[in-house]
């Protein structure tokens, strides 16, 4: 298969199918006999109403969420929810956190302004390159839940075995692994995950809560966007949504769905991923940043340990043709990232491009 766009490796916003790029396209003039884009939709409409609804039930039915949770979009990405997420779960003003790298530091420097935070583990003294044991962690009774990262977008870990919260909450940010692999919701209390990583346009986070964690006696200045209640409430549509993210998400639930859900895609990542690590593992010259027991199967961090030599591999790589393979600046070097929309060509015409590059810098 010759595949004729980028194989973009960045972060976030990050690749989508193809084959639902080309729907969009095909819908963009007149969705489905409506005479408008999407776009140009009330969200009050009926049209765009069963386009929520289909969008809502796709993703129950994909990731097998029991009635008793509610599916929720809301604006304002992933960092909204760093906030959110304290305002409406903190009952007794205190969490624990798992300080796993980036994204779980800015969660917690977040949470500090609403409540007591515990940052009951971490890996900080490794530069985030492992998941801690969390199978045995001194959890305060009166804690109101415990969060975790699921997958450090910048430092290339993930979870394979959920924290010990010892019958707390767990709370999770899954945004740079959200419909990678099965997920048994009913071990969460809420998961969010802001879209633009593995599903659709950057805008929208989907936040899926247990309706008991639904709270109305909150700190009387919690502004009306920021309680889970008033989306819940509302549908998700208690003000305009972001009517394009969710449109756009739907397709891609439905793409889940045709491929054979979340094990198949699963398989095709773990397949994806090892073509990258195989490579890293036999490589002399890069190295993986991660111990491999906690690698992500999303988010590959790499260096040659030579700061121009990254510089090179960086330059020559937008030059044959890829793009966004820098790594963050906290942890250098490269990262590729390859998440669901990724096809497995990418991974491949990327361990060929490296393997030429170390042949020549012997
Ligand atoms: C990208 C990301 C976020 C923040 O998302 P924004 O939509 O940019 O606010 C939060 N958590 C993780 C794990 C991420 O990868």
């Amino acid at each position: 298969m010759k595949y004729n766009r980028t194989f973009n490796f960045s972060a976030g916003p990050a690749m989508m199918p193809e084959c639902v790029l080309e729907e969009i396209r095909d819908e963009m003039m007149n969705y489905r006999g409506s005479g408008m884009c999407v776009m140009e939709m009330s969200h009050r409409s009926k049209v765009f109403q069963q386009i929520v609804d289909e969008a809502e039930a796709d993703l129950r039915e994909l990731m097998g969420i029991p009635d008793n949770y509610k599916v929720l979009f809301v604006q304002g990405g992933g960092t909204l929810q760093f906030a959110m997420v304290p305002m409406n779960l903190m009952k007794n003003g205190k969490a624990c956190y798992v300080e796993t790298g980036a994204w779980s530091k800015k969660a917690i420097a977040e949470a500090k302004k609403y409540g007591e935070v515990t940052v009951i583990a971490s890996s900080a003294d490794k530069n985030f390159s492992y998941i801690p044991d969390c199978s045995d962690l001194p959890i305060p009774e009166d804690c109101d839940y415990v969060y975790i990262c699921e997958n450090e977008t910048i430092n290339g870990t993930t979870w394979n075995k959920l924290p010990n919260t010892k019958g707390h909450i767990l709370v999770s940010d899954q945004s740079s692994m959200f419909l990678s692999k099965p997920c048994n919701v009913s071990d969460y209390g809420l998961i969010w995950a802001g879209v633009q990583k593995n599903v659709g346009p950057a805008g929208m986070a989907v936040v899926i809560i247990r309706e008991d964690l639904i709270r109305d006696d909150l700190d009387p200045k919690t502004p009306i966007y920021m309680k889970y209640k008033t989306h819940a409430d509302a549908g998700s549509m208690y003000n305009t949504p972001n009517c394009w993210a969710i449109y756009c998400c739907g397709k891609v639930f439905k793409y889940l769905k045709s491929i054979g859900g979340l094990e198949e895609m699963h398989k095709r990542n773990i397949a994806k991923a090892k073509v990258i690590y195989d490579f890293l593992d036999s490589s002399k010259l890069f190295k993986g940043a991660v111990v491999p027991e906690d690698r992500s199967l999303m988010n590959i961090p790499f260096v040659t340990g030579d700061k121009d030599l990254d510089a090179a591999v960086v330059a020559a790589s937008k030059e044959a043709g890829f793009d966004n393979l820098k790594g963050h600046k906290s942890v250098g070097g490269l990262r590729a990232s390859v998440y669901n929309a990724m096809p497995i060509e990418g991974a491949q015409a990327l361990v060929e491009f490296l393997t030429k590059f170390e042949a020549e810098h012997k």
